[in-house]
């Protein structure tokens, strides 16, 4: 049997892809999912930024009915990790599973997100979530009118810099040269905004805090001094592992074009370079890495994938 559809990844873009295929009318539509359904999202205390969520609910309790509503319509999950994605020369795509068996597609809708990476410094990982975060738009607001930290010297940390110093009363951006690699009108808007304070030099040593969470940062000059700076929030951007290995080919190629990031090239329908394989959420070039825009995607490729595959089999 070859699937409509394969879905890879269970978090907020392959579930609604998931959704709108099944409920499309697709059949036979699995989503391969190597842990629960519901992605990173699951990992979050608190969320309050996705449309209609009034109360204080976390990323566990909005997540926990979508496998459920997408089951409802016929989606299948498989708990299982994916290998590889291929395709042949019939024009069908082969998902490779890590118990060594595969499976033929018509469509592959690819979400299996982005991983953030860790800095490395001592408390990083215990206080991550309790004050240590790696999303601004996520967490910038539960520190309105309080400082934070930001550490990295690219375009992410500073324009998320920017971002934190209209919500916060002072944002120290910790980096560990004198120079950044960011585009230069950044670094200008940096420069002129009052409320950003420049700690160069400087790499995180230890990130510490009592039982609410964060209460400050020891950095370390290149000197050998070091400075205790007393923050509740401290936000890490120093880059980005997409999760893209699934569509790494046996001879070390992609299996369609990604950007020097490792990110999926998409146009707007979130098709990629090759026909009837769509990459959604996280995974895909300009992501805003929101649990939104990532349904949002997932809703998009699923609409795609349905019209694609009733032009590949009514052929
Ligand atoms: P993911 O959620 O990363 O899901 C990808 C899924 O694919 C995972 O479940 C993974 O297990 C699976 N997978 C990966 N590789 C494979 C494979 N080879 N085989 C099978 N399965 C695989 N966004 C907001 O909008 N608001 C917030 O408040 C917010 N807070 C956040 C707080 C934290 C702590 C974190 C980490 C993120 C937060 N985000 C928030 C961002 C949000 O979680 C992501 O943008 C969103 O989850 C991306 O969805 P996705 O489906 O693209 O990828
Ligand atoms: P990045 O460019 O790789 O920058 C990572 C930053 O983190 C660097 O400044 C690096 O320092 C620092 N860093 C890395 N590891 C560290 C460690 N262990 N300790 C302390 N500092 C550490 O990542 P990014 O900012 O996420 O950007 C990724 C790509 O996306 C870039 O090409 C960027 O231009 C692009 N992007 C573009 C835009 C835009 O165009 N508007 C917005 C966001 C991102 P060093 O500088 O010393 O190496």
């Amino acid at each position: 049997m070859i699937l409509d559809c394969a879905v890879i990844g269970g978090g907020p873009a392959g579930l609604t892809a998931g959704l709108y295929t099944t409920r499309g009318g697709l059949e036979n539509v699995v989503m391969f999912e190597k842990g629960m359904p519901g992605g990173q999202i699951m990992n979050s205390s608190e969320i309050e930024n996705y449309p209609g969520v009034t109360g204080e609910i976390t990323g566990m309790d909005l997540m926990t009915p979508w496998p459920e509503q997408c089951q409802k319509f016929g989606l299948i999950h498989e708990m299982i990790e994916v290998t590889r994605v291929s395709k042949n020369d019939a024009g069908n795509f082969t998902i490779y599973k890590g118990d060594g068996t595969s499976v033929e597609a018509h469509s592959v809708i690819v979400g299996t997100g982005s991983t953030p990476r860790r800095v490395g410094f001592k408390g990083e990982n215990e206080l991550f979530g309790k004050g240590v975060s790696t999303c601004a738009t996520c967490d910038g607001f539960f520190y309105k009118g309080k400082e934070v930290a930001v550490i990295g010297g690219g375009d992410t940390a500073l324009e998320e810099a920017l971002y934190l110093a209209k919500i916060c009363a002072k944002v120290y951006l910790v980096h560990r040269r004198d120079e950044f690699r960011s585009a230069p009108n950044t670094i200008e808007r940096i420069k002129k905004t009052e409320n950003i304070e420049l700690v160069l030099n400087a790499s995180p040593e230890e990130v510490y805090g009592d039982a609410m969470g964060v209460t400050g940062l020891r950095v370390v000059f290149k000197d050998g001094t070091s400075r205790d700076i007393e923050v509740p929030g401290v936000f890490t951007f120093v880059g980005n592992d997409v999760n893209n290995e699934v569509l790494k080919q046996e001879d070390g190629s992609f299996i369609c074009d990604m950007n020097e990031h490792g990110e999926v090239l998409v146009d707007i329908s979130m098709r990629t370079s090759t026909s009837g394989l769509f990459a959604v959420g996280d995974m895909r070039v300009d992501a805003p890495k929101q649990v939104v825009s990532a349904a949002g995607d997932g809703a998009v490729a699923a609409l795609q994938a349905i019209a694609y595959v009733d032009e590949k089999v009514s052929e």
